[in-house]
């Protein structure tokens, strides 16, 4: 076991699915945040358990090529972004290689490294932001969590944000600190102020405004509508309703203080209304090139009925809808349901039919009921599939699989259970949907064997 406190020298060998280094010391493998592979560096143990440790670079001896100045000032400890120490070349290959070991450890392939759509862009990608907030010394102040902690570090200003998402933050935050109006403080259980919730759409420029609150009231409400016109294209004030203990960010019950309690949005040519609560992929450019990459693989026809499950709003479903005979969505959020219904009528759709649901349950039932689907696409959240979800498409026994997938290693594992029940992949590829930071999407094709 190595020593807790003692100095190693290390070379950093791969990266951990957060994006750490890693490097084996002594036989352990020791996790080391801000390095990069081929770095050898001194390391100081800060954590030691059985078979691994937490390391900390002392002094980086051989620097990697791939290492770059830090753009963002605080990235070093603020947790929102995680390779603002590399370039991004570095980045995107570190991704398409783990999408590629997670298909081939766990999912059985022996693919060569898959093909990674790149972002043009890193700075001001994303159209949506949630900032926890915190005070200190009768101020409160907005930022991003610490990795592995709620502690808050304060963000002046975001570099993957738009810049009027900062500027809602900042008028938030005035406003909260002239009224006096207390941030939330998560070991009491006490304030009012839990999180301040930005999404601007990318297209149409409409900016919504989420304050998390532990109540229902926000007090002076007026005061920051009046404050938040000075915002482009400020469209709707929501309150969300969130009492509870815990980690979940968002409540149950929204209500809307101004406007209608949604924006809008375009994607892929096509209008779409997203409320609060709903889904909406962060980078829009980048989820246009997954959609139409996934549209591309699914192959449908005129004559196809395209089963779309954990919808959202129905962005894919919608998109599939023009080239395929008939197009079901389940989702399990009733008001992105509600969302999708709408954004069918808005786009003129009528082969569109959506469900609420747990997708494995609901689509069991619409087999039960005689529906075929030709083709079924799965887009889950990061724990994947479940046994009714896989059972159900084993039952419907589509041509095609398509799976996008926000989580590489609950991908490969599917990809070996869709494998048992007659499918082979036939295509993969990552997509780069959160530049500097460690998640990434990917998206498989599987044909009936
Ligand atoms: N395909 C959509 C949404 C993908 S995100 C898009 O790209 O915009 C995953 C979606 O699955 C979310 O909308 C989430 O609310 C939904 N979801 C989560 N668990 C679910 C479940 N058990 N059944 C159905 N939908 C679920």
């Amino acid at each position: 076991m190595l020593e807790k406190g003692n100095i190693y020298e290390a070379v950093i060998t791969d990266y951990t699915a957060e994006g750490q280094g890693v490097a084996k010391i002594e036989g352990c493998a020791v996790f080391v945040p801000n390095a990069i592979v081929g770095e050898r560096c001194r390391v100081t143990i800060e954590k030691a358990a059985k078979n691994w440790a937490a390391g900390k670079i002392v002094e980086i001896l051989e620097k990697s090529s791939h290492r770059v100045q830090r753009q963002c000032p605080i990235s070093a400890s603020c947790g929102g972004c995680d390779f603002w120490h590399m370039d991004y070349e570095e980045e995107t290959r570190l991704k398409a290689q783990r999408v590629t070991d997670c298909l081939n450890h766990l999912g059985g392939e022996t693919l060569e490294t898959v093909e990674i759509l790149a972002a043009p862009d890193c700075h001001g990608y994303r159209n949506k932001a949630q900032y926890p907030v915190a005070s200190r010394k009768g101020r409160v102040y907005a930022g991003f969590f610490k990795a592995g902690t709620h502690t808050v570090v304060e963000n002046k200003r975001c570099l993957i944000l738009p810049e009027d998402t900062d500027r809602v933050k900042d008028i938030v935050i005035d406003y909260v600190n002239h009224f006096r109006i207390s941030a939330y403080d998560e070991a009491a259980h006490k304030g009012l102020l839990r999180h301040i919730y930005v999404r601007r759409g990318a297209v149409s420029k409409q900016v919504l405004v989420c304050l998390v609150v532990n109540g229902r009231k926000l007090p002076h409400a007026e005061d920051l509508i009046a404050r938040l016109q000075e915002v482009p294209g400020f469209t709707t004030l929501v309150l969300s309703v969130n009492t509870k203990k815990g980690n979940t960010i968002l409540g149950d019950e929204f209500i809307a203080l101004y406007g209608p309690g949604y924006i809008e949005d375009t994607l892929c040519g096509l209008d779409f209304r997203l409320s609060a609560r709903s889904f909406y992929q962060v980078n829009h450019h980048q989820a246009q090139r997954l959609y139409d990459a996934a549209i591309s693989q699914a192959g449908i026809t005129k004559e196809d009925t395209v089963l779309d499950l954990y919808c959202g709003v129905g962005t894919i479903t919608l998109c599939m809808a023009k080239a395929a005979g008939k197009v079901i969505g389940v989702e399990v959020i009733p008001q992105a349901v509600e969302d999708a219904r709408e954004n069918a009528k808005r786009n003129g759709i009528e082969n569109a039919e959506f469900f609420c649901g747990d997708a494995g349950a609901a689509a069991l039932e619409l087999e039960r009921q005689g529906v075929k689907a030709d083709v079924v696409v799965v887009d889950p959240p990061r724990k994947g599939l479940n046994a009714d979800a896989i059972e159900a498409l084993a039952r419907f026994n589509p041509r095609r699989i398509v799976y996008v997938s926000c989580d590489p290693a609950t991908l490969g594992r599917d990809v070996a259970l869709l494998k048992e029940r007659g499918y082979a992949v036939k295509n993969a590829m990552a997509a780069d949907l959160f530049p500097r930071c460690a998640h990434v999407e990917s998206i498989v094709c599987f044909v009936r064997k």
